[in-house]
């Protein structure tokens, strides 16, 4: 196994790595100097030695916020959340860019919100971004923009940012830092690795742990099962060990290795299976599902039900009749057409939509992303 590590780990040329705020300050809730200088040394090593492209998703701007505004405590008040991440942010980077600079490379500041993984060209113009700045001596410093997003459009989540961020680019690795070592087992000892994340692995999230960061080692799992359906591997390990993102380039056994299975979505399915947010649902009867997990397209006589509010082109779920997913979808028709045409073949569409011009799929398989 410790061979397979070395293997997998050998050939990464790109990697998402995630720090967050726990790892990234000391203990009064400052800035640790020595974390982001350590982390920038790191960084520099793996480019220059191996050429391995890195784009960090970093937390602690709101934590540098409160402490550099002295306040007692995380605001729960909205506006000052938001003002107190604004000033923590320019804190972070001009940390960063300090730090990196030693090493001749630029920090590049990436904000971002929900909406730019859900709008596809953002979403798209976002990836342009972080090529762009790879390309020229820059390191992507990715973060919520916790100063404009609030409710819906936040994720709130710098774990699920990071998944996202690794789908996008279609990065090799995605490297979760934290305060712990790694997934712990019943008797605290680290899971060096972990091939499917069944029931057994997600009762070893100890709730005392999720409380304290914002997603815990529950959302860390979440966040790799995005990564590893993806077709990547995700690590998971302490970001206050020296030399840490070395150590797991290296090949190192530390920290849990999430192993993904052999094959590899291409960069538009991940956007509609794992990124999109569905607009609303199509529920559909047993021999559609069955047709679907076959790799046909989604036509319109076995869909029984259809729910939400979508346009042409919008993301969907499609669900069998137990409520499990089946797929996930771009939708050729607005949820009023497929009102109108569900349960019918397609030579009736004509008069059912008044149209002369009209697609036999609901939704064609090339848009589609199966679930098994
Ligand atoms: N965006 C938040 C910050 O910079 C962190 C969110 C998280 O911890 O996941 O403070």
């Amino acid at each position: 196994m410790a061979q397979d590590r070395q293997q997998l780990l050998a050939n990464v040329s790109s990697v998402v790595v995630k720090i967050g705020t726990q790892a990234v300050c000391d203990a009064a809730g400052r800035l640790d100097p020595r974390i982001i200088d350590g982390l920038a040394s790191d960084i520099a090593a793996l480019q220059q030695a191996r050429g391995i492209k890195v784009a960090l998703v970093s937390s602690g701007a709101i934590g540098a916020g409160v402490a550099k505004m002295n306040l007692p405590k995380r605001p729960r008040d909205l506006p000052m959340l938001q003002a107190t991440a604004a000033v923590g942010q320019s804190l972070l980077m001009n940390m960063f860019a300090a730090a990196f600079g030693v090493h001749n490379l630029h920090a590049g500041q990436i904000l971002v919100t929900r909406d730019d993984f859900e709008n596809r060209l953002r979403y798209l113009n976002l990836r342009n971004c972080i090529h762009a700045l790879q390309a020229c001596s820059a390191v992507p410093i990715i973060n919520e923009n916790d100063a404009v997003s609030v409710d819906e459009i936040r994720f709130g989540d710098n774990d699920l940012i990071a998944a996202h961020v690794t789908n996008l680019i279609r990065a090799d690795l995605l490297v979760l830092l934290s305060v712990v070592d790694g997934l712990l087992d019943e008797r605290g000892k680290v899971r060096e690795v972990v091939n499917e994340m069944d029931s057994q692995v997600m009762q070893l999230v100890r709730p005392e742990k999720s409380a304290r960061g914002s997603g815990g080692m529950s959302g860390k799992l979440i966040a790799a099962g995005t990564v590893k359906t993806a077709g990547e591997p995700v690590i998971i390990a302490n970001g206050k060990s020296p030399g840490i993102l070395r150590r797991v380039l290296a090949g190192e056994p530390v920290g849990t290795l999430i192993v993904p299975p052999a094959k590899r979505l291409s960069s538009r399915s991940r956007w509609i299976g794992l990124t999109a947010r569905e607009r609303g649902s199509i529920v559909v009867d047993a021999g559609c599902a069955a047709a679907l997990r076959d790799n046909k397209s989604l036509l319109a006589s076995g869909i029984i039900r259809v729910g939400g509010d979508f346009e042409p082109g919008d993301p969907v779920v499609i669900v069998d009749e137990a409520g499990q997913t089946v797929a996930r979808g771009l939708s050729n028709y607005s949820r009023e057409d497929v009102e109108k045409i569900k349960g019918h073949k397609s030579r009736d569409f004509a008069a059912l939509l008044t149209s002369e011009n009209y697609y036999d799929e609901v939704v064609h398989r090339d848009d589609l992303v199966i679930y098994t």
